[in-house]
């Protein structure tokens, strides 16, 4: 198991989890995913594992459609650091761009068809 850190942009929302070594990660085709771009954690980590610290009451969510889905964004720099899935509520999937240590283009990614659902 491995400690991964990662930060939104201007590092009002951080976060801290432990997980497998990171070896790939997970693009959606859903409508706001496609838009964002992100390459997401290809595994989910339960809301009470993961380490979330905002700072300045910077932390707001965007929820469309069933509104189960909380796509979390920075108010300050925009940035979406994670967010809480559909298919598994009380699970986060995190920015993987968000993580330092991470090159995301030079790691495979999965395709989810959230286009579909
Ligand atoms: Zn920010």
């Amino acid at each position: 198991m491995k400690t991964y850190q990662g930060k939104c942009h201007c590092g009002d929302v951080s976060f801290s989890f432990r997980s497998e070594e990171i070896t790939d990660g997970l693009r959606c085709n859903c409508s706001v995913c496609k838009r964002k771009g992100a390459l997401m954690s290809s595994f989910v980590i339960p809301a009470g594992d993961a380490n979330i610290n905002i700072l300045h009451d910077a932390l707001s969510v965007y929820r469309f459609d069933t509104g189960i889905a909380k796509h979390y964004f920075c108010k300050s720099c925009g940035i979406y650091p994670f967010h809480e899935t559909l298919r598994a509520p009380g699970n986060y999937r995190f920015n993987l761009g968000c993580i330092d240590e991470i090159d995301t283009f030079s790691l495979p990614a999965k395709i989810f068809d959230g286009a579909s659902l």
